[in-house]
């Protein structure tokens, strides 16, 4: 089995894992008890919490650890529209959030507040015009995420953060996608806040963080209300081994651009030099993924029906239908083109024959199309 599903979930770095059995054996206290181990405990958190911060600029205190970025989103979109939506009550994001923030703001809809998703270009990129346009007088919220996890297009962040700044509307990111592998840095981005997940870049599930500007003196609710950990902003006992896991991942993933470029090229020009038919959805995407589209299922149904390889397609099956990812669908797809979509995550040079395993000059050549 190849896996090539990097952009859903990746293996847990041999680093993380050892620090991680280490925070098992010898840091098992609860952080908030008042002894010396649970003061242990507790001092090996805020030293995750200083390094995390320094990679994103932030303080330590602008922390708050979540479950992954699904919470993350619901604690900064839900917290954000409810804390500032008191009287204005208009939301921006887009049509290519991750289904949870879709989830989150048809959630708020039904809460009073008005949500405009703005859509992409063909390209799959959601610009700063498209959001100025989107933009009202009773708009306190902005989402729009960094990178896209279906077609890894990047958004203009810095650009979007400038436009919230200059009609002071309050910021957020979906980062899941983009940290660790795209310089962040909050002040320069003009975020209130942002989402991460540990299980994107190499650190464990069921950990992650959201960076909440201010958080100290925020007014924005707890998703989780507990026994006020965590300043009182998410509470349930702080999973020290999940948070030394997510910091290790934090300083040891490594997200090798110059080799990922060589062998996306690479898989192009086998693609290009076979004569078969296929486009690449979505602009200067990140360099290990690739969403691409054939004009022939043949190409798709043997890669899939190979059961060799793990990769995303661009379309789920509901019970009877195949019906197109909203993702592939906002940039203009129909629901046979997106069957005919996958999208190729890695992580190293192992999936550089891919396409090569398919013998494609003899079979896929289909003079019909142009790339
Ligand atoms: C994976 C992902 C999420 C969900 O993260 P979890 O930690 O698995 O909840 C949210 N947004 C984006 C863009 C993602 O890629």
């Amino acid at each position: 089995m190849l896996y090539l599903d990097y952009l859903a979930s990746t293996p847990l770095l041999p680093q993380v894992q050892k620090d991680m059995q280490k925070a098992w054996e010898e840091t098992y206290a609860n952080p908030s008890s008042n002894h010396t181990c649970g003061l242990k405990a507790a001092e090996l958190i805020d030293q995750c919490k200083e390094t995390i911060a320094d990679e994103i600029g932030a303080y330590p205190s602008e922390i708050i650890f979540t479950s992954g970025a699904t919470e993350a989103n619901n604690f900064a979109i839900k917290g954000l529209a409810f804390a500032l939506g008191k009287t204005n009550k208009h939301i921006v994001t887009s049509a290519i959030e991750h289904k949870c923030v879709l989830e989150i703001c048809s959630f708020l809809e039904t809460q009073g507040f008005e949500v405009t998703y703005v859509k992409p270009t063909a390209d799959g990129i959601v610009t700063t015009e498209a959001v100025a346009a989107a933009i009202r007088p009773d708009t306190i919220l902005v989402s729009i995420m960094h990178v896209n996890n279906e077609l890894g297009t990047i958004n203009p962040i810095q650009e979007i953060g400038e436009l919230c700044l200059e009609k002071d509307i309050a910021f957020h990111t979906d980062a899941a996608q983009s940290f660790k592998k795209l310089p962040i840095d909050v002040l320069d981005m003009n975020l209130h806040a942002m989402s991460v997940s540990a299980h994107k870049f190499g650190g464990p599930k069921g950990i992650g963080f959201c960076f909440l500007r201010d958080a100290k003196t925020t007014t924005v609710e707890p998703l989780i209300h507990g026994a006020g950990q965590q300043m009182g902003l998410r509470g349930g006992t702080v999973a020290t081994p999940l948070i030394v896991g997510l910091n290790s991942a934090v300083q040891n993933y490594q997200y090798d651009e110059a080799l990922y470029k060589v062998i996306k090229v690479d898989l192009i020009k086998q693609l290009q030099s076979s004569g078969t038919c296929f486009k690449i959805n979505g602009i200067n995407a990140l360099p290990n993924v690739m969403n691409l589209r054939f004009f022939d299922s043949k190409m798709v149904n043997d890669i899939l029906s190979s059961q060799k390889y793990c990769v995303s397609q661009g379309s789920a099956c509901s019970s009877k239908e195949i019906t197109p990812s909203h993702v592939l669908q906002a940039i203009g797809l129909n629901a046979p083109e997106a069957r005919n979509c996958i999208r190729l995550s890695f992580s190293d040079e192992s999936v550089i024959n891919l396409f090569k395993d398919f013998e494609l000059k003899d079979t896929y050549v289909n003079a019909a199309y142009t790339t």
